[in-house]
């Protein structure tokens, strides 16, 4: 009996929060949706990918252009539900609940060519794909997502992963729709609880130099691993090792996830840590250390007389190991034209970060987080980005000027404890304050994020409703 109330307390409170998110929702839309009627066209578009970004265009396009013309390429026929993989990690989702078959996504008239592409030709407007087919376009949209590189950390295969005391939640095939990382680290957690009756653990985190998807999500598995094990009356040592220098890059959010730390007695952050290295037979991470030794704070001139860059090895020895891996463009972006060829972000997809438009190439599109541009790669962002790339491209197809501009929102709901989550909501300009899609309160957001988003992306995100 009292086990029913507890579970349905929550229940009852996420219902509420439904009617605020949907209301939210609606308000966003209208703000910035800059609607424009359906037009009329057969110019062939075609999208390739068919992950968040890919899946969430095509239903805004179909629903937009009458008798269109629309190719996917996408090999998937399953897609993921990655934000998932955090609550399945957590031991609140099954694997099977973040998996649907891609094809209850695309709409009737739409061909889906089941392949990759292996290389896009923009100058003669088309590509190749996998099995050597080519396929010409009037418009193009890329949202191949990025790649992981866990063989950037030498000494590691990704088959290590769920062997010898080494997680990451992250993994998972986006080309084939397995979703592995979330169960594996679930076992870890079980693993780390049974090896701590034995001894004081230590466990690391990392975070690579690269840009990742959701920010937050080495800290997420550190935070809920620290608090499932608080729960059973379990003490070790956590150690979050990220490349950076902050928690977060946004100030007021870096302020809040420090204050969420104090809550766990005894977590440590070493920043300016690169995993580079791993053996895993003996159990030792090796860092890339980089700081500034800073010298002579001169008064006057309110600066330091000489700042001498440092570069250092460091091995930490642990019992368990979560590893987030650097992630690069999709490498059928990276080497093609359509690719930013130099910069920080090199070998990602050159498209103007407010319209969406590639840089050079005018009939062409990209979203998600195939993007190089900078800040979120998360699903709220392409669910703003859909709507500026279906305005923006049937402007073009219409021959109007570019009709809408995004600005960069993204949302990052950072689980700190089971129960609670703190909401990175920024763009361009920083932090959004009033964010609009949930209540901010962390009780309420854990609610929402837990039990109202999931069943939100499939019914509305990838349906083009939000
Ligand atoms: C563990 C984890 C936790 C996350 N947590 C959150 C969260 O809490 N909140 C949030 O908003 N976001 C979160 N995210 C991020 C979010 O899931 C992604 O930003 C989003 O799914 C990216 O969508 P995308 O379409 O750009 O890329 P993907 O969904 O990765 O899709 C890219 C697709 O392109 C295909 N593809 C690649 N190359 C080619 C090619 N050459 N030809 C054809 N197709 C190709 C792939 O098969 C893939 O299906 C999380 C992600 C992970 C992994």
């Amino acid at each position: 009996m009292i086990t029913k109330t507890k579970k349905m307390l929550p229940r009852r409170e996420a219902i509420k929060t439904i009617a605020l998110s949907t209301l939210s929702a609606k308000l966003l839309a209208d703000s910035s949706s800059n609607k424009i009627a359906q037009i009329d066209s057969n110019a062939k578009i075609v999208i390739v990918g068919g992950g968040t970004a890919g899946i969430t265009i095509l239903s805004h396009l179909t629903k937009s252009i009458k008798n269109h013309n629309i190719t996917i390429i996408a090999p998937n026929e399953i897609h993921i539900y990655q934000p998932g993989q955090v609550y399945v990690a957590a031991g609140l989702y099954q694997t099977q609940d973040i998996l649907k078959e891609t094809k209850e996504y695309i709409p009737d008239g739409v061909e889906w060519i089941k392949e990759k592409v292996e290389s896009f030709l923009p100058d003669e407007n088309s590509l190749l794909t996998s099995t050597g087919k080519k396929v010409s376009y009037d418009y193009l949209i890329v949202a191949t997502g990025l790649e992981y590189r866990y063989e950037d950390i030498k000494g590691l295969k990704k088959e290590d992963i769920g062997t010898r005391g080494i997680s990451s939640v992250y993994l998972n095939n986006t080309d084939t729709g397995e979703a592995t990382g979330g169960l594996l680290t679930w076992q870890w957690f079980q693993d780390i609880k049974e090896a701590a009756k034995k001894k004081k653990l230590k466990l690391l985190y990392t975070m690579p130099h690269t840009s990742v998807k959701c920010g937050g999500v080495a800290q997420m598995i550190m935070y809920l691993s620290a608090d499932y094990l608080k729960k059973e009356n379990i003490n070790a040592e956590f150690i979050y090792t990220p490349s950076g220098a902050r928690l977060f890059g946004l100030k007021a959010i870096d302020e809040k996830l420090h204050e969420s730390q104090k809550r766990y007695d005894s977590i440590t952050n070493r920043f300016h840590h690169e995993l580079i290295e791993i053996d895993i037979k003996t159990k030792i991470a090796i860092y890339k250390h980089e700081y500034e030794l800073k010298k002579g704070w001169d008064e006057e001139f309110q600066e330091w007389e000489s700042i001498e860059k440092k570069s250092e090895i460091v091995k930490i020895n642990y019992d368990f190991i979560h590893i987030v891996p650097p992630m690069v463009a999709t490498s059928s972006v990276a080497k093609s034209k359509l690719a930013k060829d130099s910069g920080h972000f090199k070998g990602w997809l050159d498209v103007d970060m407010n319209s969406l438009g590639h840089t050079k190439y005018k009939n062409v599109f990209g979203l998600g987080d195939i993007c190089g541009t900078p800040l979120g790669k998360t699903v709220p962002t392409i669910e703003r980005q859909a709507k500026v790339v279906k305005n923006n491209l049937i402007a073009l197809i219409t021959k109007k000027e570019l009709a809408s501009s995004f600005d960069g929102y993204s949302v990052c709901p950072i689980k700190t404890a089971y129960g609670e989550l703190v909401l990175a909501a920024f763009d361009y300009n920083g932090v959004v304050k009033k964010d609009q899609g949930f209540k901010n309160s962390k009780k309420k957001d854990w609610l929402s994020d837990l039990y109202v988003t999931k069943p939100e992306y499939w019914s509305k995100t990838l349906r083009g409703e939000v």
